[in-house]
């Protein structure tokens, strides 16, 4: 009997620690007449710690070695955990270090964003090492799977654009007869690779991504995102009180709401899915028999009100020095700017002598896109500003969240509210 294919994905959050490992592993028991490949990101903050040893190497502190030795003790403590006595995982992850490690005795290399895909792609190779050693041990056969032979992206460090069609060659090619010994697949979310074999990345966050280009190539039944909330939830319960769970999704909404800055999912993941019609469960870990979220092509138009509120916002403002208008061909310039530097742009309003853009303020970029405009252009910038969209809008939410905040631009579209905010610290009377 040919068996469902599914596409699970486990986070960081889910895999911390030998307790939540073993959490994992009893999920999985649930799923044995399924086919699964599992996609699983880096233990909880390994990624964080990575960054920081790259981070160190690159400013040649002198104490990226002792960061990554503290990476290595951890995951080495967790295997102690996990597995009674010697094990070959052990091998397996400190032949993964080695390799960081000889990086560490070169110079550092002169292409950071190169350097950080071949250093923080650990991450996630040794928590696939280990979740397939143990799910080994508890009787779940299952079959380790290196993603980087499977997703192909073009040569952009740090945010590679996934090249579909060798991408799905290749899951054909890989993946197919891996399916055929009927057992599990478990592979890393977040990396994969270049035409010439280096290592990349797909961005921050990038193993609900990748979980979906797998269940796109493989033509997956469903996926689903294992989560430490009970769904997608209307609003992050660490900044709202009274967030409830969206039982049922469409992918519009989805899509809209994640690009947006709503963390629960990648806002990458939701295309591939629409596009072969693949539905998307979004449940919790912690309680796995929850209904969770299921997200959908299905319209639904009664939508409670939905926040997503997106921190790390810089706001551009573009105008002409001789007080000439901002025309076409001053826009066109400001646009092949943001596609070189891949800026995600959130707003934008033009007046007759200026451009304003909201976007992400991600390391140097904005700093780097305003210095090539100063030469025709007058540039400032504002930034740790906020940006808060809201979907399917009451006007008295609207004002609770204007408090204690100076709103710099608000658009209004149909269902949509979005402003771009600064805190204001509120002035009593005394
Ligand atoms: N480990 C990567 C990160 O923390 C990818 C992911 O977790 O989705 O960004
Ligand atoms: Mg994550």
């Amino acid at each position: 009997m040919k068996k469902i294919l599914k596409v699970f994905k486990f986070g960081g959050a889910s895999l911390r620690d030998a307790e939540r490992i073993r959490n994992v592993g009893n999920i999985l028991k649930d799923y044995v007449a399924d086919q699964l490949v599992i996609v699983v990101s880096a233990m909880g903050k390994v990624t964080d710690k990575m960054e920081k040893v790259v981070q160190a190497h690159a400013d040649q502190t002198g104490d990226a070695s002792a960061l990554l030795e503290e990476v290595k003790q951890q995951h080495y403590q967790l295997c102690g955990e996990l597995f009674e006595g010697p094990h070959e995982v052990y091998d397996l992850i400190n032949d993964l270090f080695v390799e960081v490690e000889w990086i560490l005795e070169e110079e550092p290399h002169e292409n950071y964003d190169y350097m950080y895909d071949q250093m923080v792609s650990i991450g996630e190779l040794v928590s696939s090492r280990i979740v397939h050693a143990y799910l080994n041990t508890i009787d779940l056969p299952s079959q380790w799977l290196d993603a980087r032979d499977v997703i192909l992206t073009d040569n952009i460090f740090r945010e590679g654009w996934v090249q579909w069609e060798e991408t799905e060659e290749r899951a054909e090619r890989t993946v197919k007869p891996m399916l055929e010994k009927n057992e599990f697949i478990v592979t890393q979310g977040f990396i994969a690779s270049t035409s010439e074999n280096f290592t990349t990345t797909l961005g921050r966050e990038g193993s609900d991504y990748t979980a979906a280009i797998f269940s796109f190539c493989l033509d997956a039944e469903s996926m689903t995102i294992w989560k430490d909330v009970p769904g997608v939830l209307t609003g992050d319960p660490r900044l709202f009180e009274n967030v409830t769970k969206l039982d049922r999704l469409s992918y519009k909404e989805a899509i809209e709401m994640t690009y947006y800055g709503a963390k629960v999912i990648h806002p990458k993941t939701i295309k591939p899915l629409q596009n072969k019609n693949i539905p998307l469960y979004v449940k919790s870990f912690i309680d796995p028999t929850g209904d969770g979220t299921y997200i959908s092509d299905e319209v639904d138009d009664t939508y409670p009100p939905m926040v997503a509120v997106e921190q790390d916002q810089a706001l551009v403002m573009i105008s002409t020095r001789d007080f000439s208008f901002v025309a076409e061909h001053h826009i066109s310039y400001i646009f092949q700017l943001i596609a070189e530097f891949r800026l995600q742009v959130n707003m934008m309003q033009n007046t007759a002598i200026s451009f304003v853009l909201c976007m992400n303020d991600i390391d140097d970029k904005v700093d780097r896109f305003a210095e090539k405009l100063q030469d025709q252009f007058k540039v400032l910038i504002d930034r740790e500003l906020e940006l808060i969209t809201v979907r399917h809008y009451q006007q008295p939410l609207l004002e609770t969240l204007k408090e204690g905040r100076m709103v710099l631009l608000e658009e209004r579209i149909r269902k949509t509210v979005q402003m771009v905010v600064k805190k204001v610290p509120i002035m009593k009377r005394k």
